[in-house]
């Protein structure tokens, strides 16, 4: 490379965005892609990657492996449920789990996963670890999809004030044809396909030197032998879970029931107040009121395609205000949350006041 071309580009060379999240910008698109429910990222360090994953709504089991404890448990507290994660639980279950150990050694709790993700560890493997490596996610854990990434050595020259690697705790870095034949034999060895990309272009003119970071994407090439996988791999356990936390989640009966409680409510508060209001502007005239018609107009954008019948409208009867549980029932959200009437039915019973009948929400006016 001519020298003065090289000091050029190694002064202007800077990642926008930083290429650490141009990795983890990838492997999110990937995710978005495949929709993947069992994800798991192997050297995940300070988590980051596994923080970003967290908010893929497809994800429903994450976890992280990393041999270095420290890491890990100094930042794992930003994987546990925030506050509004329990004031609005999210419709999918989500349990996030972080393990200590090597991904030089087998271990059941990492089998069923949908994505395998190695973003930059393979460069810290020592070399028994490394020819360890593919039988333990390729053999061992078989997930339908395995991204690596790692560093591409013939971009370095482009990096400027670089001495041998890129951090000190790389092992070797591989160029790209050291990377791809690795990655080739390793696919055809365990019945996968591989595709080669990465990220951080090159400078314009430079286009030789390839991506700064080079990624290879493995595909399975069987199907997965159902739930035979974990059975038929019989394993002890080596790693140390340091991290469980399971998000609050609609799944659960308990959030659901909370959830359906406070949409019933409000749904049957405005009901109420628009009956009530409507109630004062016709008063007691009997000719006015026939023409009053709580009707369910006022909710027609609301209720969407959702028909409401004549007897499912609200009255008031004395001091009461009887709000149907069938209309409330009619409301979309409440519809989906429930799925099925005798749902709803089940989940406010002794839980809100109901008529005697147990067909409607009551609400005492007396004081109103
Ligand atoms: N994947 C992260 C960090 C990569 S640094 C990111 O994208 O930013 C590599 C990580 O691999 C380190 O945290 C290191 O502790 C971990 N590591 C090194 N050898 C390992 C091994 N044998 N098993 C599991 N993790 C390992």
């Amino acid at each position: 490379m001519d020298k003065n071309f090289q000091e050029e580009f190694t002064q202007i060379i800077k990642f926008k965005p930083p290429l650490y999240k141009q990795r983890h910008q990838f492997v999110k698109d990937l995710v978005e892609k495949y929709k993947p429910k069992k994800v798991a990222d192997l050297g995940c360090a300070d988590c980051s990657l596994l923080r970003m994953l967290k908010f893929c709504s497809c994800i429903e089991v994450l976890a992280g492996l990393d041999i270095c404890a420290n890491v890990m448990q100094e930042n794992m507290h930003t994987l546990s449920p925030l506050p509004v994660d329990y004031l609005q639980p999210s419709e999918r279950s989500l349990t996030v789990t972080l393990h200590h150990g090597s991904v030089a050694h087998k271990d059941p709790c990492m089998l069923g996963f949908d994505l395998v993700t190695c973003i930059e560890l393979i460069e810290h493997l020592e070399e028994p670890e490394l020819k360890k490596f593919p039988e333990v996610v390729f053999g061992f854990m078989a997930p339908s999809i395995v991204v690596i990434s790692t560093p591409n050595s013939e971009f370095n020259p482009l990096l400027p004030g670089l001495m041998l690697y890129r951090h000190p705790d790389h092992k070797f870095e591989w160029n790209q044809a050291q990377f791809q034949s690795w990655a080739l034999e390793t696919a055809r060895c365990y019945d996968y396909s591989v595709e080669f990309t990465g990220v951080g272009h090159p400078p314009e003119g430079m286009e030789k030197a390839g991506f700064c970071t080079q990624i290879g994407v493995f595909i399975r090439k069987y199907p997965r032998t159902g739930e035979s996988v974990q059975s038929e791999k019989p394993t002890e356990a080596v790693y140390k879970t340091v991290f469980k936390a399971v998000y609050p989640s609609l799944k659960d009966e308990k959030y659901l029931q909370n959830a359906v409680i406070s949409e019933v409510i409000f749904t049957a508060q405005i009901m109420k107040h628009r009956l009530m209001s409507k109630h004062q502007e016709y008063g007691d005239d009997p000719e006015r009121k026939s023409k009053f018609q709580p009707s369910m107009d006022c909710f027609s954008d609301y209720l969407g395609k959702l028909v409401v019948e004549k007897n499912m409208e609200p009255f008031v009867s004395g001091n009461e205000v009887h709000i149907p549980l069938t209309t409330i029932f009619s409301f979309p959200k409440v519809n989906r949350l429930c799925g099925t009437f005798e749902k709803l039915c089940k989940l406010v019973a002794g839980k809100i006041t109901l008529s005697s009948d147990g067909s409607a929400v009551i609400f005492n006016i007396e004081h109103e």
